[in-house]
């Protein structure tokens, strides 16, 4: 970024609202910051254009200053240009989910195969992996060594039998052994090739996969977008993973996916290790994008604005009662990201007690709590009785998420304590009592 922004910027932050014309030069930072980015060219044109027909509609917002307001809008654009919210993974009705993997060689294919295998059987999903990648030497020994080091069983029929054919047959045996996921490694080429595409193509039309991921290696940079275009083109993708993010990529390659092919990135891989894989959430790569040099700190005062929307909209589902593990994580997650500001914990009611040496733990705990609540499924995140119900699934999450049991006990505990004190609030101010806790904590310390 050049380096007179903050002169750039601080001009804007002394008018009154953002024009045509004072949100120029701004936005050929924000151009080349997301060019520096490695986002494609066309993306960036369309990009700029859109946040600027936004910015200059929004007039004047009262105790936001216009700088901010444009940040708001560029980071919000950003968010929803990469799919706005996670999204997860699509389970097959009946039978097991099949998910086919494409993506050019040495993308990451077969180590993401080790880690979606990893991440299921920590959702206690039976997986099944399946080699199809004839042409690389050692090909199928990775993917058995992958299988051994993450306790999944691995299909494989040799190298002399075609693709779609090992695939048909590893379903076979899948749907024998009541297999809930069954993932197919690919092979890949250096560039796309018409050979690969049809051998794609077959294996596609053999097993009807559920999910085929495209695996994207953030290196990619700029040929991400044609990348993903021809795939989605010849193939048809229902999402991608981003990886080796660990690397010093800036990650632009994850604003083509979802523009180019319409469909989300639905995982990012972090390193090399079976753990390296993480679900991908559209505000923080965002932040990652913006996240150079100057315009961070602007990132982070239009994040002050978001997390105020966000808080009153957590008020209304404390106040309903609703609040589940999900909840509890976006809220930890603000907490840490505000740090130090008192000004999110006046918005929450029964809340408002907390210290400062109180936040700055529960910016410790987040990624402990994080790692366990990753580990939930979806059902138990949103119905967090399943978990003070049963000890097998506290030890399930323990052991999948790398935590003792106690900590699992104590983190249920604690959204039932948070629980309770909001119905303690609203049966005060209904002139109730208040219910006790004894009954659950009898419950976690069996
Ligand atoms: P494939 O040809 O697409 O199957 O690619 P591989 O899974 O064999 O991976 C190629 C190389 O990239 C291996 O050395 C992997 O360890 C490495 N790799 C894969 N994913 C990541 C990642 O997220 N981060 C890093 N740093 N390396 C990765
Ligand atoms: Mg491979």
């Amino acid at each position: 970024l050049s380096t007179n922004l903050e002169a750039i910027w601080t001009k804007l932050r002394n008018q009154d609202v953002l024009t045509r014309e004072n949100v120029k030069e701004p936005m050929q930072d924000i151009r080349r910051a997301l060019l520096e980015a490695d986002v494609s060219l066309p993306v960036v044109r369309k990009f700029v254009k859109s946040v600027t027909e936004k910015a200059i509609g929004i007039g004047v917002i009262k105790g936001v200053r216009p700088d901010q307001q444009l940040v708001k809008v560029v980071n919000d654009e950003l968010v929803s240009l990469m799919g706005g919210s996670r999204a997860e993974i699509e389970f097959a009705k009946g039978g097991p989910t099949v998910i086919l993997m494409a993506g050019l060689q040495g993308v990451g294919k077969t180590t993401a195969c080790g880690k979606l295998a990893l991440y299921f059987k920590k959702k206690g999903k039976s997986v099944m992996m399946v080699a199809t990648d004839i042409y690389r030497p050692a090909a199928i020994d990775q993917l058995l060594t992958l299988g051994r080091q993450v306790d999944a069983p691995v299909f494989e029929a040799g190298k002399n039998i075609k693709p779609a054919e090992i695939a048909r047959r590893g379903l076979t045996e899948a749907k024998k052994q009541k297999i809930d996921v069954v993932i197919i490694d690919t092979a890949g080429r250096l560039q796309v090739d018409k050979a690969m595409m049809n051998e794609l193509k077959e294996v596609k039309s053999t097993v009807n996969p559920t999910e085929v991921l495209l695996v994207v290696d953030a290196m990619t940079g700029q040929e991400a977008a044609s990348l993903v275009a021809a795939f989605n083109l010849e193939l048809g993708i229902t999402g991608a993973i981003l990886t080796k993010l660990d690397g010093d990529s800036r990650g632009g390659a994850a604003l083509s996916v979802k523009e180019v092919s319409g469909k989300p990135i639905k995982f990012v891989g972090e390193g090399e290790g079976m753990t390296a894989l993480e679900p991908f959430y559209p505000d923080r790569m965002a932040s990652r994008i913006l996240g150079m040099g100057d315009v961070l700190s602007f990132v982070e005062k239009a994040q002050e604005v978001m997390v105020q929307e966000e808080a009153e909209e957590m008020q209304r589902r404390i106040m309903e009662a609703k609040f589940d593990f999900n909840d509890f994580l976006k809220q930890t997650r603000n907490l840490a990201r505000m740090g130090s500001m008192g000004g999110l914990m006046k918005l929450i009611p029964g809340m408002n007690k907390i210290s400062p040496q109180q936040i700055s733990e529960a910016e410790k705990s987040l990624k402990v709590m994080e790692s366990m609540i990753n580990s939930m499924t979806k059902q138990e995140r949103e119905n967090p009785e399943l978990l003070a119900q049963s000890p097998s699934r506290r030890r399930r999450i323990a052991v999948g998420s790398g935590r003792s049991q106690e900590q699992v006990s104590q983190l249920v505990s604690q959204l039932f304590q948070m629980r309770a004190r909001m119905k303690n609030l609203s049966t005060m101010m209904q002139g109730g009592s208040v219910p006790g806790l004894g009954a659950l904590e009898e419950q976690l310390s069996g």
